[in-house]
């Protein structure tokens, strides 16, 4: 029986033709695991080597091959499963799954079935709102990758390459507490950003090293829930929200048409937008579960698990805490931030003995205004944290001022170098020699007697006067002193 965790949320709700309808989403992520070597052999698991470099007698499924368990594979399991907040499971059963496929060599692929290695956990999603939404986590169950066809190579025949075969996955599957494409892609996004932290899998969803089956149904607000289709190998964040919206139109019009959900597997055009069915119910493999008499249960020590316990790195929700309550950031800021964890330390190092304020404003503000322009990360624009840095220690200790440091780490952007080296080259300093500032601010004044006249009665009308003299510096002089000396000379208030 699966529980509904979650109150009605209106804000998330479809309208149809007939009333409004609640998205019901769970995933099951497919996360490949990092290890130099395979789950059951030592073969290599270097991506983009020749086809069928790197497969052992093991993975070719020769006779009398017997699997065994690489202990680095379970280590990243129970690791992953820590970063979830999951349980671990003492015992766990490889079971053998079964069906037949050009592929799958062995007939069968060695997965976790009635007790998989992590059970019940959570994700919490930052909601671009500030809202924080919590996720549950089902299992976490090891299995194998299978190998590949390849269709395309010769006229007549398919050719097969088993590199991938035997390769670690991790399947992570959440509960159906999501009810957005918007929380399904905050997941998949967290989901991967833990992932990289703890350093159990890469990620890389091009590569295929991380994909999701999405599953999809609808139901009217308060409602059990409907009948659910699953879409396969999702690869791209991007796809998937597509494709969740697209089903869930699909269904909802199926059903306000009087229509009711088969059960089936779907697969997502990208080219076309549209998902479309590839398997019914009916034609659902029986996989005939049993446990692989070729290996133990896999045992897992509770002095194993504090171990790799205190090895953990701090996580980002942790990280985010800490920025928040460290630094004073909001908390947008710091779900920003942690989002990546390099992005995490650059600032940390930016913000190091400065103000946090600042440090956060350039990093997600104008340094990721930059990025975005190039449509490259924040770290990839090659301004280092000592550079960033500086050019903050620069606008604090008066030297230029903020619009001028703006121009600064353009220059900084396009060219490189150091910005206190850009600021003396360019003759940035600001300018708060009061007699260079008088001469300009008189020139000011007896060029326009009419505002002269009028700033007696509006003193207001003062701005007008700091934004003339700011041009004519050139944006250098500080405005303070600017603001100072105008309110002399003019006699205001
Ligand atoms: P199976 O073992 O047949 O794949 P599960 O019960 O394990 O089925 O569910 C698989 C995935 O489908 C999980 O991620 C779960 O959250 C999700 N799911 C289950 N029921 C629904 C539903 N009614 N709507 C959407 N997702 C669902
Ligand atoms: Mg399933």
């Amino acid at each position: 029986m699966i529980e509904d965790t979650r109150t009605v949320d209106q804000s998330r709700l479809i309208s149809g033709a007939t009333g409004d309808w609640e998205v019901i989403i769970g995933l099951e992520v497919h996360a490949q695991v990092t290890s130099d070597a395979k789950l059951f052999s030592g073969a290599s698991t270097a991506f983009g080597a020749e086809p069928n470099a790197n497969v052992s007698l093991v993975d070719a499924a020769m006779p009398g091959m017997l699997p065994v368990i690489n202990r680095f594979c379970v280590e990243q399991a129970v690791k992953t499963g820590l970063g979830l907040k999951a349980k671990i499971n003492h015992r766990s059963v490889f079971d053998r799954k079964n069906y037949f496929y050009p592929d799958l060599p062995q007939g069968y692929q060695i997965s976790q079935y009635k007790q998989p290695v992590v059970g019940e956990g959570h994700i919490l999603l930052d909601m671009p709102n500030g809202e924080v939404v919590k996720v549950g986590i089902e299992r976490l169950h090891l299995e194998q990758d299978a190998g590949k066809s390849l269709h395309d190579q010769h006229p007549t025949m398919s050719y097969v390459d088993l590199n991938r075969s035997g390769v670690a996955l991790m399947e992570i599957v959440s509960k159906p507490d999501m009810r957005s494409a918007d929380e399904a892609k905050a997941y998949v996004g967290k989901l991967r950003t833990i992932l990289r932290y703890l350093g159990t899998c890469d990620g890389d969803m091009e590569k295929g090293n991380l994909r999701a089956d999405v599953n999809v149904s609808v139901r009217r607000p308060g409602e059990p829930f409907g009948t659910r289709c699953e879409i396969k190998n999702v690869n791209s964040i991007r796809f998937m929200g597509q494709a969740i919206e697209y089903e869930a139109r699909r269904q909802i019009g199926i059903l306000e048409d009087g229509g009711s959900i088969d059960q089936e597997t779907r697969l997502f055009d990208a080219r076309k937008g549209e998902t479309r069915s590839m398997r019914s119910k009916e034609e659902a493999h029986d996989y005939r579960y049993f446990p692989d008499p070729d290996l133990l249960p896999l045992e897992v020590e509770e002095a194993w698990i504090t171990e790799i316990k205190a090895s953990l790195p701090e996580l980002p929700d942790e990280k985010k805490q800490r920025f928040m309550s460290d630094y004073g950031l909001n908390a947008y800021d710091a779900g920003v931030l942690v989002a990546d964890r390099d992005m995490a330390d650059y600032f940390e190092a930016v913000a190091k003995g400065r103000d946090s304020k600042l440090a956060v404003n350039w990093v997600t503000g104008d340094l990721a205004a930059h990025a975005n322009a190039r449509n490259t990360g924040v770290l990839e624009l090659g301004i280092s944290a000592d550079h960033l840095g500086e050019l903050i220690d620069l606008i604090q200790d008066g030297t230029i001022s903020g619009k001028i440091a703006k121009d600064v780490l353009a220059i900084m952007v396009e060219e490189g170098g150091s910005p206190k080296a850009i600021v003396e080259q360019r003759g940035l300093v600001q300018v708060t020699d009061i007699s260079a500032l008088e001469a300009i601010i008189d020139q000011v004044i007896a060029a326009n007697p009419g505002q002269v006249e009028q700033v007696k009665t509006k003193p207001k009308t003062i701005g007008w006067f700091v934004g003339q003299v700011m041009k004519q510096s050139g944006g250098k002089a500080n405005p303070q002193a600017v603001n100072e000396l105008l309110k002399t000379k003019l006699g205001v208030e």
